[in-house]
């Protein structure tokens, strides 16, 4: 089978081929056009700006992920795009594009739940089965999932504020590096001393595995502007200290919470457990190490997909679009792009027209 995915819900316009043969998934082509400069002026994602450029770039990324896959278009077996949660404007763009498509080729639409798209990815690297306990830690969500189906995921806990992303960004912003803010703060974190300011870790000593980061945000910004107010302004090694004591604040939180949630998922026995990450905040080096080591004191599998797999990309959609495809799961023409569509599946159904 040969699906193609396309993903436009946030900053990322996207298209890839995906081959699966049995067991093996091969990713033939995945293209994305990023628009980081696009919004660099404003300090986040304009949703105007965002869906203008989706509209222009995503079928130049469709006829490039084709043309790179060597694949024509009708050779394709299924066209996969998200359908939402995002910001409407490119989430509408990517599934105009893949309604065209699908009318053009008469072949199945599949409307995927961009959560999803990131909740498989560890099923598209490393074929883990289910059960599976994951933690998706992106620009806009933080939750731990226990993945029992393609569409049977049950939120264990989360942020009851910001994501981790946004707050790496907010303090990117803050101290005047460039976005997006995550791979910024983890840069300059290498060169700084993580005692130096102690940040606090909100709801640590609370049960179960909620987490809030907006507060670490205000003790960040507190942090800063004292230093400013003593010495009228910061220097390079203070930059580099503040991101190194709020990266090791999440780095604290993600581990002491993943801790209980893998306590959570273990009770249930399962014959191979697995701890899987996701989403682009998974691309974090301390992050990683810091949840390797815990998976494997606790005696679960870790997984990490690739770096360019953690972020937005298509290809994790057209693996989802997969997985709905064997599932029986096809949309029809009236798929209707969504703002707002929680991942777990009592709270609102996971695939499908979204009527
Ligand atoms: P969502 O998936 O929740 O809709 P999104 O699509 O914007 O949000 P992703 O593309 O999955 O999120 O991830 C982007 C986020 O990941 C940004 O906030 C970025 O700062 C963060 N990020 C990327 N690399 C790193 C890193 N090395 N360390 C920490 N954060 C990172
Ligand atoms: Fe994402």
């Amino acid at each position: 089978l040969t699906i193609l995915g396309i993903e436009s819900s946030c900053d990322d316009t996207a298209a890839a081929v995906l081959r699966i043969n049995g067991s093996d998934a091969e990713i033939l082509s995945s293209v994305v056009a990023g628009q980081t400069e696009l919004h660099a002026d404003f300090g986040g994602v304009v949703p105007e700006i965002a869906a203008r450029a989706h509209a222009e770039r995503v079928d130049i990324c469709v006829e490039d992920a084709l043309q790179r896959s060597g694949l024509p278009l009708d050779q394709i077996d299924a066209i996969a795009v998200t359908a939402g949660p995002g910001l409407i404007g490119g989430v509408l763009a990517g599934v105009m594009c893949a309604k065209g498509l699908a009318l053009a080729t008469g072949k199945p639409l599949i409307g995927i739940n961009h959560l999803a798209g990131h909740a498989l990815t560890p099923r598209l690297t490393d074929g883990l089965d289910f059960p599976y306990l994951l933690l998706l830690v992106s620009g806009g969500h933080c939750q731990f999932l226990l993945v029992e189906g393609p569409d049977n995921f049950r939120r264990l806990g989360g942020t009851i504020d910001d994501a981790p992303g946004e707050a790496f960004d907010k303090t990117a912003k803050l101290l005047g590096l460039p976005q997006p803010g995550g791979p910024a703060v983890e840069r300059e974190a290498t060169k700084g001393d993580p005692r130096r300011f102690p940040l606090p870790r909100p709801l640590l000593d609370r049960p179960g595995c909620d987490m809030s980061f907006s507060g670490l945000k205000t003790a960040l910004l507190r942090a800063r502007d004292a230093v400013v107010e003593e010495k009228g302004g910061i220097t390079v090694q203070d930059r580099a200290d503040l991101c190194a004591a709020f990266q090791l604040a999440v780095v604290d939180i993600l581990h002491e919470k993943s801790r209980r949630a893998l306590i959570e998922y273990l009770a249930l026995a399962p014959s191979a457990p697995a701890f899987a990450v996701a989403g682009g905040v998974a691309a974090n080096g301390p992050i990683r190490t810091a949840l390797t080591q815990l998976a494997a004191q606790m005696g679960a599998n870790f997984v990490a997909p690739p770096l360019a797999l953690c972020t937005d990309n298509a290809a994790m959609i057209a693996f989802a679009g997969y997985e709905a495809l064997q599932n029986g799961q096809i949309s029809g023409l009236d798929l209707s792009a969504r703002p707002r569509w929680p991942l777990d599946t009592s709270a609102a159904p996971l695939l499908g027209a979204g009527k």
